[in-house]
């Protein structure tokens, strides 16, 4: 029985399987009993006997083995179901067919019999050995089935090309518009003295205005910087004057992020230094860059306002970009938005920096990039751009 069960495991839906059970019915009758009487009806049986052998062995072959084990195991069982003394179908059909045939058949059923046990050592274990073969043959191709190649014309994975933050975009732009006007750019540290973040820009300690500024202290002498303004000192310090500089950085403050405050922020400062500036070519500079920035027909305002290291100094506001000046959501109904402070710079600053305020006059701008920005696309939260969502970001 468990031979048997070896070989229909594997094709008990196949057609050569049901012709070999048809086989082991066969060999458990007697002729009489399949109404074999002629030596024809003989020939025809030992025929289908034979096909049915060689079948199942060409299946195993074919088949072949994962293993030398189950390789073995294979040949065992289709060689005992065969050849097995006991139950073999050789030996049930010596026993119902030869020994029980009539005294007529029985020369012709040994003759036949005898052909096909002759057929059937190739059924022997060590003579089915050396045709099934060991390979991995079956998984790779079952492997090879279930995952079908790649298709190389199929176009690649794409990598989404970046692009520069709205930020970014906006301060090249800030930049490009000043050094066309012979401005160079220059930079300072984020984490600064005391002395140049207040200081040395007219903001001693006893001064109210210094708690203008929600300031991160590092300790007693060192701060995160509030503005870009102390690169003013430095650069005065390293160049002297004449001196004409842009100057755009980060920036920290106390702040609770909310739609108009981050405690990380972007400036970006002005600084021009020569014989006799006035505020004229301030107001001409700055109108300059408005309409550079937000178009010819911006138109900008003046006023009046108070900044420690600026006298005389002043709020700088566009006509609204929104609406032209009618009044809106943006500007409030007041048609204009301001976006900067300026200011001729104080001759203490100057001397603080070595310049000679009796020679030289200057002024100076700061503005914050990321409003701009905020501005330039529509924004209504800043902190959107700092929260490094892509879809926000992709679509600059
Ligand atoms: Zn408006």
């Amino acid at each position: 029985m468990a031979a048997r069960r070896g070989i229909c495991r594997g094709g008990s839906r196949t057609a050569p399987a049901q012709l070999t059970m048809i086989i082991d019915e066969k060999v458990r009758k007697t002729l009489a009993e399949l109404g074999v009487t002629d030596a024809a009806g003989l020939d025809a049986l030992f025929a289908e006997v034979r096909a049915a052998m060689e079948q199942e062995r060409s299946e195993l072959i074919s088949r072949g083995a994962t293993s030398e084990a189950e390789r073995d195991e294979r040949c065992k069982d289709l060689r005992d179901r065969w050849l097995a003394r006991k139950n073999g179908l050789l030996s049930m059909l010596d026993e119902h067919w030869l020994k029980a045939s009539s005294k007529e058949l029985k020369p012709t059923v040994g003759r036949s019999f005898n052909t096909l046990r002759q057929a059937a050592v190739t059924l022997e274990v060590d003579c089915l050995r050396r045709e099934v073969q060991v390979t991995e043959v079956q998984y790779v191709k079952l492997a090879a089935e279930l995952v079908p190649p790649p298709d190389l014309t199929l176009p690649g994975n794409r990598r989404p090309l970046g692009s520069l933050h709205p930020v970014t975009q906006v301060q090249r732009e800030i930049e490009e518009i000043f050094l066309n006007l012979g401005f160079r750019i220059e930079t300072g540290p984020e984490i600064e003295s005391v002395y140049y973040n207040f200081d040395a820009l007219n903001i001693p300690e006893s001064h109210p205005s210094r708690d203008d500024w929600d300031t991160l202290y590092i300790d007693a002498k060192t701060v995160l910087r509030t503005h870009t303004s102390p690169v003013q000192i430095r650069a005065m310090e390293k160049y002297g004057a004449p001196l004409y500089i842009i100057i755009p950085g980060k920036c920290y403050r106390h702040d609770n992020p909310d739609a108009s405050h981050t405690p990380m922020f972007h400036q970006i400062e002005g600084l021009a230094i020569d014989k006799d500036i006035t505020f004229a070519d301030l107001k001409g500079t700055l109108d300059f860059f408005a309409k550079k920035l937000f178009g010819e027909k911006i138109r900008t305002r003046f006023q009046p306002s108070f900044f420690p290291f600026t006298e005389p100094s002043g709020e700088v506001a566009i006509s609204c970009i929104f609406c032209g000046g009618e009044g809106c959501r943006v500007c409030k109904e007041s048609g204009w938005i301001e976006v900067m402070g300026c200011g001729m710079v104080h001759p203490l600053v100057l001397r603080n920096g070595g310049i000679d305020p009796e020679k030289y006059t200057g002024w100076a701008f700061g503005l914050g990039i990321d409003r701009y920005a905020m501005l330039k696309y529509d924004i209504n939260d800043i902190q959107l751009f700092f929260q490094s969502d892509v879809r926000f970001l992709k679509q600059f």
